[in-house]
């Protein structure tokens, strides 16, 4: 950075401000902003970089900039989203900011047929041009594609996945039902998935990998949906402004007059599963909304539902079970007074079973049994196998009430993915692309179990992406023989490790304090500790409350916290008991039944009889997750890192310091360094020749392309320092490969 030029410096609000640097002493860079109301202030230097000559210029591809650092990238994008250029790519990885609004022809089908076919970097910046590259990746290598879409809440993630999705059935589908059937499915999952929170108004509660299947002709055969870790805690309870799943909103306000009757169904202010949230009822939310699309009126949105062929029984199943977990939620119990402590209903319940066992098809009196007692096998004084009821206080009454109706509404969702599975089934199939639709990152201050999970998710996705990035790179230019230096990155194996070994691992410690008599967080928050003494990683934070904690620095002072905060939430309050287990694994009406029976959880708990059945959510997510990484690593990849522009949820809104942030958490921060570091730009020698044989005299071109590249390089009087000739190709220094083109068009 010289004397007088401009830099980037950090700032509260922007992210970072335009200024020079006027003084530089120990503490610090003192800069004077460029804008005539700043004062002058102090920066520490490792957060001041350069900046672009001119600020208001734009690159499609963030490597061409001749900066790249994080406040180059964050300007290119502030000045690209000004102009509605959401899209932006970092090399191969493509950005794409939320604009919350539809930008005119953004995804028409003409837009569609314009990237059909189309190398990336030939258009603008676009989900459809990730999306052509997977397909021509795959049909090129023979090999299956993902693309991996991430970023918070309301980055976007969902609809990107639905852009890519509706893209690729529509550019290489057979025009049958199936392509249809693949982007209908979609408001199914929807509406029993996703929930208003407070950061997205469609937020999805579950992480899924959907996979559309192609024959050897590359023509769409099929789709298979894998989902994970819906959140079940919902349920039964939502922040005040949030809201349940959306389908039972929909339901209370949109069911037919017939279908309310039969299901009792009332407003939403009559449930408790609901009143405690936010009851509003949202067009906008309550339709099968698509952008770009005209929005459904609640009294059509079941057409998709026909559209991928429920029948009306079919519905009416689906129906039936949510209004059942519904009621299942109005059921009160109060104490008997009596001397064994335990609890009955309280008689205005009665009404409310009766509905409630109607409509799952149990008997009434053993849904009140099973609500208020527990079956426990006894081993006291050696007469093995006694059966006992234990009676159930208020709370562990209304603990019970509340797990079987996350047990049921968790199944009912299992069903609807299958279900929906079912409606694009394929035979054959060469190769796949699957788009990755999962949670980021989440910070709060009382971290879930199930935000535990999602966090050691995104851990995985960080080292995959780490890997395919970072590693591909390095290895690219030891391959080609470039002699630069190592590229270092942040190896989070051990974190990993952490979480997922075998017997010492978190989630294994957690099962077996599960298995305990009396589990308790504290006892679990020891035998961590006492495994893992001293690990970098974890820490006690304030409250007693355990964290693993990750607070990474590397060279180039960019920090990466994370934590992994264990609380409150890790007992596993979703186990049921095994009397209300084998009440619904029992119950006469079938559709119930199979609920069960197809879900893999009762096999496991049978064998824990006597004691609570434990269901290990941890590890079987743990299983899942890997097999994801491994179906991930057999695969070629793209990444689309989606950007919430602002917190308010509204268009044309810039808030740098926050989208700086999911810059530097999504790991684009440790591209650039890697990048300006290093060659972005790279041609191979024949494309180069290509490009440029018609410009050069016949001699030049009778050379082969790696020598025609040399002798046309010697010829401009490039700087050595800008590129490199590898085996294969020529590598640039940042910014240099548009200068060079630059000149060999004006010439
Ligand atoms: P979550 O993790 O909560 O599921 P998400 O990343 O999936 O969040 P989306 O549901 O995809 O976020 O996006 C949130 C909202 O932002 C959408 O409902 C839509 O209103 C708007 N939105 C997202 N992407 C676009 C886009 N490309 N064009 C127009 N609006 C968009
Ligand atoms: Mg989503």
């Amino acid at each position: 950075m010289e004397d007088g030029k401009p830099v980037w410096a950090p700032h509260p609000v922007d992210g970072f401000q335009l200024g020079v640097i006027v003084d530089i002493g120990a503490d610090g860079l003192t800069i004077k902003p460029l804008s005539q109301k700043g004062k002058t202030f102090l920066a520490p230097m490792n957060q001041v970089f350069p900046a672009e000559e001119d600020v208001n210029k734009h690159m499609e591809d963030n490597c061409s900039l001749m900066y790249l650092n994080e406040g180059t990238l964050l300007n290119n994008i502030r000045v690209r989203y000004s102009k509605d250029k959401i899209y932006t790519y970092v090399a191969n990885i493509l950005i794409a900011v939320n604009p919350y609004y539809d930008i005119p022809k953004h995804y028409s089908p003409e837009t569609i047929k314009s990237y059909q076919g189309r190398s990336l970097g030939t258009l603008p910046p676009h989900v459809f041009a990730i999306a052509d590259k997977a397909y021509r990746d795959m049909r090129v290598l023979k090999m299956s594609q993902s693309i991996i879409v991430s970023g918070e809440s309301g980055a976007g993630k969902t609809e990107n996945t639905k852009f890519v999705l509706r893209y690729l059935t529509t550019s290489y589908g057979t025009g049958q039902d199936i392509d249809e059937r693949i982007v209908e499915a979609n408001p199914l999952l929807e509406a029993f998935g996703n929930a208003k929170t407070v950061r997205n108004n469609n937020s999805s509660r579950f992480g899924k990998f959907v996979e559309i299947h192609f024959n050897a002709k590359n023509n769409v055969v099929g789709g298979f949906v894998s989902h994970y870790l819906l959140e079940k805690s919902r349920i039964c309870m939502q922040g005040t402004e949030e809201r349940n799943y959306h389908i039972f909103y929909r339901l209370c306000a949109g069911a037919s007059e017939d279908i309310r009757k039969r299901l009792h169904l009332d407003s939403p202010d009559h449930f408790r599963y609901l009143n405690r949230g936010c009851t509003r009822y949202f067009a906008s939310m309550d339709t099968d909304k698509q952008i770009g699309q005209n929005r459904k009126s609640p009294e059509v949105q079941y057409q998709s539902y026909s559209s991928i062929g429920l029948d009306d029984t079919e519905k009416l199943d689906l129906f039936r079970v949510v209004a059942g977990v519904l009621h299942l939620g109005n059921i009160d119990f109060e104490e008997t007074g009596s001397t064994s402590g335990g609890c009955i209903l309280m008689s205005q319940s009665s009404q409310t079973l009766s509905y409630c066992a109607d409509l799952l098809g149990l008997d009434q009196d053993d849904l009140r049994v099973s609500l208020t007692t527990r079956v426990m096998l006894t081993t006291a004084g050696g007469a093995k196998g006694t059966v006992i009821k234990v009676p159930l206080k208020v709370e562990q009454a209304n603990s019970a009430r509340d797990a079987l109706a996350k047990a049921v509404y968790s199944c009912l969702f299992d069903h609807v993915v299958r279900r929906v599975n079912q409606c694009f089934p394929f035979k054959t199939s060469s190769n796949f692309i699957g788009v990755l639709d999962i949670a980021g990152f989440e910070y709060f201050e009382h971290n879930s179990f199930e935000q535990f999970c999602i966090n050691y998710c995104n851990e995985k996705l960080q080292q995959f992406f780490n890997e395919r990035i970072l590693k591909e790179e390095q290895e690219l230019y030891q391959r080609e023989g470039l002699g630069v230096n190592e590229v270092h990155y942040v190896d989070n194996q051990d974190c990993i490790d952490l979480v997922e070994a075998r017997l010492v691992g978190i989630l294994d410690i957690l099962d077996e304090e599960n298995r305990l008599p009396q589990p308790s967080d504290q006892h679990f928050a020891e035998t961590v500790h006492s495994k893992h003494r001293n690990h970098f990683r974890l820490t006690v934070p304030r409250k007693s409350k355990l964290a693993v904690h990750r607070n990474i620095r590397d060279d180039e002072g960019f920090i990466i916290r994370h934590f992994l905060c264990l609380g409150g939430g890790l007992k596993n309050n979703d186990a049921l008991h095994m009397s209300l287990e084998s009440l619904v694994c029992e119950s006469k009406d079938r559709f119930v039944r199979e609920l069960f029976e197809n879900s893999n959880n009762s096999k496991d708990s049978k064998q824990k009889a006597g004691k609570l059945s434990f269901i290990s959510v941890g590890n079987k997510f743990k299983t899942q997750l890997n097999l994801l990484l491994e179906k991930l690593r057999s695969t070629g990849s793209s990444f689309i890192r989606c950007v919430k522009p602002n917190l308010k949820m509204v268009s044309h809104h810039f808030e740098g310091a926050q989208i700086l942030s999911q810059l530097q958490c999504s790991g684009m921060v440790s591209v650039l360094d890697l990048m300006q570091g290093g060659f972005p730009s790279r041609a191979p020698f024949h494309e180069l020749y290509n490009m440029y044989k018609q410009f050069m005299p016949d001699n030049l071109t009778r050379l082969d392309p790696r020598l025609f590249c040399k002798a046309l390089f010697k010829a401009l009087g490039l700087n050595e320092n800008d590129y490199k000739f590898g085996l294969t190709r020529v590598f640039f220094r940042p910014g240099k490969f548009a200068e060079f083109d630059q000149i060999m068009k004006s010439d």
